[in-house]
């Protein structure tokens, strides 16, 4: 396995880094910062990032903007329903044993609940995933469980600088109605949660399979995804994206994060990670495929995930709440199935709830 991407890229990462100014960090120093050299390069040297950008392992394409003008120009984007009509349920009564409860809020915001705590992904209960209010993708659907009717949580995962997952409104409000929940996050995205009111102590960055054990007994490690970063903010590739692999006692869930496919790492996360119980996967969001393919995984890579991991069970996230590419909302749901049926797995292995709809693993 190459320790750098191939020539051509690290070139443009060079030449990027040289041309760029970096994100200028608010808040308290994370501790990554602080461990750094004294030096232009603020994050560890590693096969993600080259002191000040990161970037994919073995390759890493941006889109620039000619590519993503000629996406605009020459894409038909399929007609999405304006309004999805569905109830929002109280959240599942709180697990005994050793079970694990995930509901589907929306998007890639899931509820996972276990007797050893509560932990919410990338929360989102915006109208638009947009840095304004006034434009930007909207919901088609409510949350699937009302923000006020969350359990109190004690983990909260924000996967990347996206604004379909890192969503400052909704982390304000968890900052102040979630007073014990502390936040886990790749590196340098702590700014962006000091912002939203989160308190130094209580926002952990983390690299690529660095972890975290909470008292209660929940760990969280952050993992390697196939993407990228920018917000209206900071520099392109300043922040870290990621997966989270969660451990409640015995029980694992792995939490892909926004990600192309990629033959190597999802084995590599089961060698370090063990299988997990759940996978929560991501299954939309990925045509034109010319453009998308480096970022998002179709339905059938997402399956190929599932087998990877090894996990006893996936259920699909990022998909039928925003719309972001140009496939239909129900596109990635017939896709997914086709694609179990090619890898002889029957429906209950990778499944698609509705919102508010919960699995127990
Ligand atoms: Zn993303
Ligand atoms: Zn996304």
């Amino acid at each position: 396995m190459p320790d750098e991407p191939p020539s051509v890229s690290r070139r443009r990462f060079l030449r990027d880094a040289a041309v760029g100014s970096g994100a200028l960090l608010l808040g308290a120093a994370p501790t990554s910062l602080m461990a750094a050299a004294p030096s232009a390069l603020r994050f560890p040297v590693s096969d993600h990032c080259d002191g000040r950008r990161f970037f994919n392992p073995r390759r890493h394409i941006n889109r620039d903007w000619t590519e993503i003008i000629r996406w605009k120009l020459t894409s038909s984007p399929a007609p999405w329903p304006e309004r999805v009509p569905i109830t929002p349920v109280p959240p599942p009564p709180a697990p005994s044993g050793r079970d694990l409860v995930a509901t589907w809020i929306g998007h890639s915001t899931y509820l996972l609940q276990s007797p050893l705590g509560n932990v919410i992904t990338d929360p989102v209960f915006s109208e638009r995933a947009s840095p304004v209010g006034f434009a930007g993708p909207r919901r088609v659907h409510e949350p699937g469980i009302r923000f006020s009717d969350l359990p109190p949580l004690d983990l909260v995962v924000v996967s990347h600088d996206h604004y379909d997952h890192c969503d400052v409104a909704t982390l304000e409000r968890l900052a102040l109605d979630h007073p014990k929940a502390v936040v886990v996050t790749p590196l340098n995205n702590g700014p962006i949660l000091a912002a939203a009111g989160w308190a130094p102590q209580r926002i952990h960055e983390l690299d690529w399979w660095e972890s975290l054990a909470l008292p209660g007994g929940i760990g969280a490690q952050i993992t390697p995804a196939r993407h990228w970063s920018n917000r209206a903010t900071g520099a392109r590739n300043g922040r870290l994206w990621g997966g989270c692999n969660l451990k409640f006692g015995d029980r694992g869930v792995h939490f892909v994060g926004d990600t192309g496919y990629d033959e190597f790492m999802f084995r590599e996360i089961r060698q370090r990670c063990g299988a997990p119980d759940l996978a929560l996967v991501p299954i939309g969001a990925y045509e034109p495929r010319w453009f998308m393919s480096e970022m998002h995984c179709n339905p059938a890579e997402a399956v190929q995930i599932h087998l990877d991991l090894g996990a006893r069970l996936s259920a699909a996230k990022h998909w039928g709440t925003f719309q972001l590419t140009d496939e239909s909302r129900e596109a990635p749901v017939t896709a997914l199935a086709a694609a179990r049926t090619a890898a002889q797995l029957g429906a209950e292995a990778f499944r698609t709830l509705a919102p508010g709809e919960s699995l127990r693993a």
